[in-house]
């Protein structure tokens, strides 16, 4: 991976050069370690995301430690621990259409699936080198591929 720049305002820099709409309060982990590397091609494709949906995305987890993501339940080769997975909602758009939304926009991410259940329902976006897409049906996750 290739870790992120951010600018004076803590902004990270999209591999264009221009600043996303992401911060890096957002991205940190939330245990408080100041654990924060953002990979660049995970930050280009959710910006593309929250560009073309114009609407603000909220990033509910980016960065891990790996005791934060042992915590919070997370795979323990999860994505999370090197900046290059992300979980996200959007509070103007249901769960399946920003889903769809990025399944269809075809946004380059090798992983992307959804936690409807979750107490806020929200996407997992990643560039982990492992292809596939699942969300929640009937109660299983399923794996469309
Ligand atoms: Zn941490």
């Amino acid at each position: 991976m290739i870790k992120a720049k951010k600018n004076k305002l803590g902004l990270w820099i999209c591999s264009g050069g221009h600043a996303s709409h992401f911060h890096e309060s957002e991205t940190a982990c939330k245990c408080g370690c100041d654990y924060n590397d953002v990979d660049q091609e995970t930050l280009d494709k959710i910006e593309i995301i929250r560009l073309r949906i114009n609407k603000a995305i909220i990033v509910d987890s980016w960065c891990r430690c790996p005791e934060h993501n042992k915590n919070v339940g997370g795979a323990p080769s999860s994505g999370h621990l090197f900046g290059l997975a992300t979980d996200f909602h959007c509070n103007k758009m249901q769960l399946s259409q920003l889903w769809l939304f990025c399944h269809e926009l075809k946004s380059g991410f090798n992983g992307l699936g959804t936690y409807p259940e979750h107490n806020i329902p929200k996407i997992h976006a990643d560039m982990i080198l492992r292809f596939q897409r699942w969300t929640l049906r009937g109660g299983k996750y399923r794996y469309l591929f």
